[in-house]
Order: C-alpha cells, then sequence, then structure tokens
C-alpha cells in the first residue's frame, strides 16, 4: 500500500500551499479566509522515486462549533489514518494556544509528528523559527512553501519517517 502523510494545523498557516509544494502542481486551494478545505484531499505525491499520498485537510480548532467542528474531526480522521503527520505552524506567529491544543491531539494519536515552520521566507524568520521546539516536537524545520525554501529537506525528512 502506497503511505500516507496527513497535513494538519491551524487555518490559514499555509497547508494547502504546502500540499501544491509536495505535488509540484497547483492543485490544492489556497485561500485567504480559512476554512476553505473542508475535508480530506488526497493527491498523489513523489520523492527521491517514492510514492505517497499526500492528505490536505482544512484548519484544524478545539472546541470548535458546527461546521468548524466537522472540519477538525476530518483534520483527526486524516490523522488516524495516516503513516506521517505534518503539523504546519506559522513561523511569522509562532506558536499559539490553538498549536499547543492541536500538539495534545497529536500526542494521542502517536504518530510519527513534523513540525513544519511555514512562512519561513527569508534567514531571520528562519533563525526565529528555532522558538518553536517549545512545542516538545522535535526539530522544526523551517519551510517556505510559498518559495519552496527547506521543502526538499522537508521531504527528505518524511521519507525517513515513513
Ligand atoms: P491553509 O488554510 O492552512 O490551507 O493555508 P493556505 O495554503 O490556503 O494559505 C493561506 C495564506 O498563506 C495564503 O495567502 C498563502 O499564500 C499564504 N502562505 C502559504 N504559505 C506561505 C509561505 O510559505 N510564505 C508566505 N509568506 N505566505 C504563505
Ligand atoms: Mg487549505
Amino acid at each position: 500500500p502506497v503511505p500516507v502523510v496527513a497535513v494538519v494545523g491551524r487555518p490559514n498557516v499555509g497547508k494547502s500551499t504546502l500540499v501544491n509544494r509536495i505535488i509540484g502542481r497547483r492543485q490544492a486551494v489556497v485561500e485567504d479566509t480559512p476554512g476553505v478545505t473542508r475535508d480530506r484531499v488526497p493527491y498523489d505525491a513523489q520523492w527521491s522515486g517514492r510514492q505517497f499520498t499526500v492528505v490536505d485537510t482544512g484548519g484544524w480548532e478545539p472546541d470548535a462549533k458546527d461546521r468548524a467542528a466537522a472540519i477538525a474531526a476530518q483534520a483527526e480522521a486524516a490523522v488516524a489514518t495516516a503513516d506521517v503527520v505534518l503539523f504546519v505552524v506559522d513561523s511569522t506567529v509562532g506558536a499559539t494556544d490553538v498549536d499547543e491544543a492541536a500538539v495534545k491531539m497529536l500526542r494521542r494519536s502517536a504518530k510519527p509528528v513534523l513540525l513544519v515552520a511555514n512562512k519561513a521566507d527569508n534567514q531571520n524568520i528562519e533563525l526565529e523559527s528555532a522558538a518553536l521546539w517549545s512545542l516538545g516536537l522535535g526539530q522544526p524545520y523551517p519551510v517556505s512553501a510559498l518559495h519552496g525554501r527547506g521543502s526538499g529537506d522537508l521531504l527528505d525528512a518524511v521519507l525517513e519517517a515513513l
């Protein structure tokens, strides 16, 4: 079976942009408005000759109501069915309470998690992303999904974790 990599995180941190970067085409919908990706959307991907499925999800929010709660449930389901999870954080914002709540959910899942410090568009932000060690998920991988910076190192780490 083809391994599955789930991409989760708060709304607007750049999950869909990262998915597009990983699959090498603009297929996942990127929006400035949070909450555009409602379901689990799988895409075929490959890196260094290995194939895997990357799953885009809507933004995970704890204690969400109604529609937002359904989106969060989809993200949790994506984690449950994944072999590796990419937990995406906005490094220009840093770790929020919502990020910390998401980390608790990820710990309960007991899945291998790689911490993606997205929006690290330049070296200054990349250096600041080291603060995300505080989330307790190990090494943050600084990435600019928009410009491609750091995505190769992240994908190398994904293959190692699979
Ligand atoms: P999602 O809600 O987590 O799927 O986030 P999106 O992928 O839809 O992106 C939300 C916004 O963040 C869009 O305006 C993206 O262009 C922007 N964005 C995503 N990745 C990056 C990045 O690496 N750097 C910067 N500067 N903006 C980004
Ligand atoms: Mg999205």
